[in-house]
């Protein structure tokens, strides 16, 4: 322990530093489309992580697609994904990631961050997830100034779409995930400290209906009417989750053509979804795209599915369950009494476990009231996570830690 205090105690006397970064970061809009407000965020990370002395490299990322509300497919531009890349042939290589986009818009109310009190601040990302980002910036630059900093070779990740899912940048991080022995995801943490063992996958789906319409007095059987059929596919949907208590369907959005004189011809719906188990991603899609089927010949209209499970769920394996314990031991001789639990949201920690890198994946924050007017960030949680983080790498580069990553890990 005595070799790592320097670092840790450099760590603690950037408190201030740390609190400012944050309010300065999450002062900035950086909603998942607005474009010019992720662009200026990306020069202010270039500047910040330049310290660091690694290669960047900003990607392009492949348009969102979606459904608009007249069915046809769209593609929406998505901001840029930045890499920082350092010592990639050391024998321990780590990956350390988060999203720097956030759920409100530029024109919502919630756009300034107050000091609440002592403890708190309360702002728009300030948890989710830009307290995490200053936390991974803190623990890379204490590590760096490490002499073990050399016995680890690493890569940063920040994308600006996971708060819609990662369209873009999944592909990418399924593609990276396999050079590295193990990821380190800064979404914030339990509120209690704790960490997340396991998350539930999440996918979401829309269905587009085609009918035909006609007289609702003269002609009624002429007609094939869309939102009937669409009823009758929600339905259909909702009786996976009566059946299963492990899966949840829920219904978004419905939405129709015409007046109440014409059959409707069209027809939208959106769900999402929610399963704890791997293979129901196969379960899920087979059921929804047999209702399809069904509907065609049942309501004659024309249906598509479009969608699917974007995030597998997070499932806790031996190794991961090990890298937990790791960061128990590390969390011990700092004074923390760490444990973990399953929660329900999906991160990118999904995408990476389910790429087959072990992940742990709420090392930002403690905070709490996320994706809501009230967000709010426990200040004392940036260095203590920091010298979490600091310490387990700084180990780990020792060899201090029970297992050795480069025979366990790939
Ligand atoms: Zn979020």
């Amino acid at each position: 322990m005595r070799d790592f205090k320097p670092y840790l105690d450099w760590i603690d006397q950037r408190h201030d530093t740390m609190c400012q970064l944050v309010i300065e970061w999450a002062n900035i809009n950086s909603h998942s489309y607005n474009l010019a407000g992720l662009s200026d965020f990306l020069t202010c990370l270039r500047t910040a992580f330049s310290a660091l002395e690694g290669e960047m490299e900003d990607i392009a990322l492949d348009p969102h697609q979606v459904i608009n509300a007249r069915g046809e497919p769209e593609e929406i531009s998505l901001g840029r994904m930045l890499f920082v890349r350092k010592r990639p042939s050391a024998p321990i290589q780590v990956l350390l990631g988060i999203h720097l986009d956030t759920v409100y818009p530029a024109d919502h109310p919630f756009q300034r961050v107050i000091r609440i009190d002592d403890r708190r601040l309360q702002g728009p990302g300030v948890a989710d997830a830009k307290g995490g980002l200053v936390i991974l910036l803190t623990a890379l630059n204490a590590f760096e100034r490490s002499p073990l900093a050399k016995n680890i070779g690493w890569e940063v990740f920040l994308n600006p779409d996971e708060e819609i899912g990662s369209p873009g940048s999944a592909p990418v991080l399924t593609q990276r995930a396999k050079r590295y022995h193990l990821g380190l995801l800064f979404e914030s943490g339990l509120m209690n400290g704790n960490l997340v063992s396991e998350r539930q996958g999440t996918g979401d789906y829309t269905v587009v209906v085609r009918g035909r319409s006609a007289h609702v007095g003269r002609d009624p059987y002429r007609g094939r009417n869309a939102a009937h059929a669409l009823a009758r596919f929600i339905i259909g949907a909702n009786a996976l989750q009566d059946e299963r208590n492990d899966i949840i369907v829920n219904v978004a959005q419905l939405s129709s053509n015409g007046a109440v004189n014409v059959v409707p011809d069209f027809a939208v719906g959106r769900i999402g979804v929610r399963i704890a188990r791997r293979d129901d991603q196969q379960t899920v899609q087979q059921h929804l795209e047999q209702l399809i089927a069904k509907l065609e010949i049942t309501e004659g209209v024309s249906a598509t599915l479009h969608g699917g499970i974007r995030k597998p769920p997070k499932v806790l394996d031996t190794i991961t369950t090990n890298l937990l314990e790791n960061f128990r031991i590390c969390g011990a001789s700092l004074g923390l009494a760490l444990e973990w639990h399953p929660t329900a949201g999906a991160s990118d920690g999904n995408i990476l476990a389910a790429a087959g890198l072990p992940t742990v994946d709420s090392l930002g924050a403690r905070g709490g009231d996320t994706h809501s007017p009230r967000e709010f960030l426990e200040v004392d949680s940036l260095t203590e996570r920091a010298k979490l983080v600091a310490l387990f790498l700084m180990k780990l580069a020792a060899g201090e830690l029970v297992f050795s990553p480069t025979q366990s890990y790939r």
